[in-house]
């Protein structure tokens, strides 16, 4: 006969404490930030103006960092770790990663540490470095308009792009909703970048024709009016919150758009689970009317959309889902919510690894910057300070 224990509770397995929120549960909402950050986002904006004026203008600081083009990118590596480590949803997180990496090594360190000159078509008012992922006529553009095809804007504008690294990185408190203009007006101003492009087109023209006066002085009138604004707008990030330049006026930005309509890349969108909640509306950061487009049209298939992911991995319903030419390939293949954040979950080990791997590269990369800058010695010198520091007899190295 069975003798039942009464009074004794059997013993309930502890709750473990949760190290992180669940995948599924992080949100990438914009938060509301304090006015002290916004200010140091606000300066950090400046001091990246000012070192581009200074480096093609003003002349007057000789510095291999400060105050130079370069320290655009400095400020996207060093934001771009606490946006890093900051970021809610697991996909933008892995992007911030490729995006910081990018920026340090395509944009920062092979131009800067390792200038050469790239073959390139027709006559440019400054010859490229390698890599010049925006420069027409380089071998690097052409490869970047081939990706672009294939897998939509987000190859440049999502991943690549230091525009999108310092508006993502620095601008992030202007993300938040009284930041940035939506609606019926704001989303007609995107016209406004066909004129920047129409400029661009005859910036092309220019380029195939031999180099005299005109071409010159037409090269360098489109180049103020691509870097003006460029800064600017960051400055204005408070009333056209953080993407304004992206939205309403790079000309690269209207033509990778182009082939982001001609390409394998667009949203698909299932009308019937779609609960018009609006989420993905508020997420993005490019005033795309998400859900009424593909309502509309039944993709989400336009020259804006930058591919930042933020909409497919909100959407609660798995509405909508990334189709690029991997889908093409593989039909059965959902690039949806759960599969984009599965991809990048970081509870997983094979995240860890691949983040273990971009701190090296990254680490790497700025310890090569500071020797060539000549604030730190040879690779072979560190190594023995290092040693001696730690007891070590390394100094034979
Ligand atoms: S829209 Fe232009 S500036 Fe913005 S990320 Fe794309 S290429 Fe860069
Ligand atoms: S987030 Fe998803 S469910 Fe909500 S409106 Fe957008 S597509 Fe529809
Ligand atoms: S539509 Fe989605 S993927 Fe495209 S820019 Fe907006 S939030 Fe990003």
């Amino acid at each position: 006969m069975s003798r039942r224990v009464i009074g004794i509770a059997p013993a309930q397995p502890k709750a473990r404490p949760q190290r992180c929120m669940p995948v599924d549960q992080q949100r990438s909402l914009a938060g509301r930030y304090p006015l002290w950050v916004k200010g140091l986002s606000l300066l950090a904006f400046t001091w990246a103006f000012l070192g581009w004026l200074n480096d093609a203008w003003f002349y007057q600081f000789d510095n291999s960092i400060l105050l130079n083009r370069y320290t655009e990118y400095g400020l996207i590596v060093a934001f771009g770790i606490w946006r890093i480590a900051a970021e809610k949803n697991p996909y933008t997180r892995k992007r911030l990663m490729l995006l910081v990496a990018n920026v340090a090594v395509l944009w920062w360190l092979i131009p800067w540490l390792f200038p050469f000159i790239e073959p390139y078509v027709g006559y440019l008012g400054v010859l490229p470095a390698f890599p010049s992922l925006h420069t027409p006529g380089t071998l690097t553009f052409f490869l970047v308009l081939a990706a672009v095809f294939l897998f939509g804007r987000r190859v440049i504008c999502g991943w690549n792009c230091p525009c999108v690294g310092i508006r993502e990185v620095v601008g992030f408190p202007f993300r938040q909703a009284d930041h940035v203009p939506r609606g019926k007006w704001a989303w007609r101003l995107r016209h406004l970048k066909w004129l920047w492009f129409a400029l661009y087109l005859g910036a092309m023209a220019a380029m195939v024709h031999p180099a005299n006066n005109q071409t010159a002085g037409y090269l360098g009138f489109f180049a103020l009016i691509v870097v003006l604004p460029y800064f600017a707008t960051m400055l204005l990030s408070p009333w056209i919150g953080n993407r304004g330049y992206c939205r309403f006026l790079c000309p690269y930005g209207a033509t990778f758009g182009l082939l982001n309509k001609a390409g394998a890349f667009r949203i698909d969108y299932a009308v019937d689970t779609c609960t018009q909640c609006g989420l993905c509306e508020k997420v993005c950061d490019m005033g795309i009317p998400v859900w009424q487009m593909g309502a509309a049209t039944g993709k989400i298939d336009t020259t804006e959309c930058m591919g930042c992911g933020r909409c497919v991995t909100e959407c609660p319903t798995s509405s909508l889902a990334f189709h690029d030419v991997r889908t093409l390939l593989r039909p059965a293949l959902r690039q949806d919510r759960a599969w984009l954040r599965r991809l990048a979950d970081w509870t997983r080990p094979a995240p860890r690894w691949r983040a273990a791997g971009f701190a090296l590269v990254l680490a790497l990369a700025l310890i090569g910057a500071w020797h060539y800058s000549g604030l730190i010695g040879s690779g072979a010198e560190l190594i023995s300070n290092l040693g001696a520091l730690c007891g070590l007899p390394v100094s034979t190295w």
